[in-house]
């Protein structure tokens, strides 16, 4: 058993589970990874679908309106451009997302393989390793887990600067390669889906002002796309402004929703009392804190960013790109964050919002 002895040579290391452990997860990976069915993919085949499925009546518009009552083709022919252009960036941002890994840890895999065990090994013995903190090591692929790298149950494996599992996009998670194109995807489709409904409008209130000048049916078609497309932006429109308050503050959806995440980041702790009621582990513990430290960490949360470095440098970081005008080679031929997923630059201001929570956890029971 190959994937055993490299850890047996690292003597006592307190947190590590007894080789046992690890030769139970040999079975338990597969539980952890349960095994796609032809049912996941149906949210998928859903998005495709509900992109798709309005143009039939986009075209009917089109054609009956723009074209048989109004006779300007120049609208028809912009319509159509730029309707089928976005649907396309969006089917193509789709499908990025779907055949593209989102990054993982080099070592996690292949563990039989004898360069996958040398790569583990190295992981083990990098220097800025601390596996005894908790959230460094990954207990269900057995491997060290980077920073803002986080397990996806889903998925039963880590994810480099995982944001969250997506079902309607792949039944897949979106990481540190393909958030670029989720929110491509986001903005293509909320774009489609104002346009729509703002030329569908105007073509229902013609259609009521003008009621002899067109047949029956087209105006219903114009007012489902008009419907239809000013609930999208309703659904889409405040996930994409989400999404960009994310990416302007450099946070992913589970380190914006899970205020505990901080506790990582602590710095060690000023010394405790022993007779204090509420004795933390160094880093604290989720569940160790007390009403009021509990507190803290929610407030705090809402003013240390851990990795904000400043809006532009957090744009061009996220969507990978440098210079000014990089966002445009993005927009036109994709792409995903810089660097290797597995560190990130950290703003200067965190670390001392940090050392000041450290201390008022410590002293926070002291004042209850
Ligand atoms: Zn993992
Ligand atoms: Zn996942």
């Amino acid at each position: 058993m190959p994937r055993d002895r490299p850890l047996l040579e690292f003597g006592p290391v307190p947190t590590l589970p007894p080789p046992s452990y690890a030769a139970a997860h040999d079975d338990e990976e597969e539980k952890d990874a349960p095994p796609r069915r032809w049912f996941h993919y149906f949210p998928t085949c859903f998005t495709v679908l509900f992109i798709l499925a309005p143009h039939p009546s986009w075209m009917i518009v089109l054609t009956k309106y723009h074209l048989g009552i109004l006779h300007d083709r120049q609208s028809f022919a912009q319509h159509v451009f730029v309707t089928y252009t976005l649907t396309a960036l969006a089917l193509a941002s789709l499908f990025t997302i779907i055949v593209t890994d989102p990054g993982r840890p080099p070592a996690n895999r292949g563990r039989n393989d004898d360069n996958e065990e040398l790569d583990f090994t190295q992981a083990l013995l990098a220097d800025d390793l601390d596996i005894s903190s908790p959230g460094k090591w990954c207990r269900k692929c057995w491997a060290p887990k980077p920073e803002r790298t986080h397990h996806c149950s889903h998925c039963g494996r880590c994810v480099f600067k995982m944001d969250h599992h997506c079902m309607w996009l792949g039944y897949k998670c979106l990481g540190h390669r393909t958030y670029t194109s989720f929110l491509h995807f986001l903005l293509c489709v909320t774009l489609l889906a104002v346009y729509i409904a703002c030329v569908c409008v105007t073509a229902v209130y013609y259609a009521f002002t003008n009621p002899l000048t067109i047949d029956e049916h087209t105006p219903l078609h114009e007012m489902s796309l008009s419907l239809g497309g000013i609930i999208l932006t309703m659904v889409i429109g405040p996930f994409l402004i989400y999404h960009i308050y994310l990416t302007s503050t450099n946070q992913t959806t589970l380190e914006n929703l899970s205020p505990f995440l901080l506790l990582r980041q602590l710095p060690p702790l000023p010394p405790q009392h022993q007779s204090e009621r509420h004795r933390l582990s160094d880093p604290p513990l989720e569940h160790e804190l007390s009403f009021n430290q509990r507190r803290l960490v929610r407030d705090a949360h809402g003013y240390v960013r851990l990795y904000d470095i400043g809006w532009r440098k957090n744009w061009s970081q996220v969507l990978g790109y440098e210079g000014p005008f990089g966002w445009v080679h993005r927009v036109l031929v994709g792409g995903g964050g810089t660097g290797d997923g597995m560190t990130f630059p950290r703003n200067p201001q965190a670390d001392e919002l940090l050392v000041r929570l450290a201390a008022e956890l410590v002293d926070a029971d002291k004042i209850s």
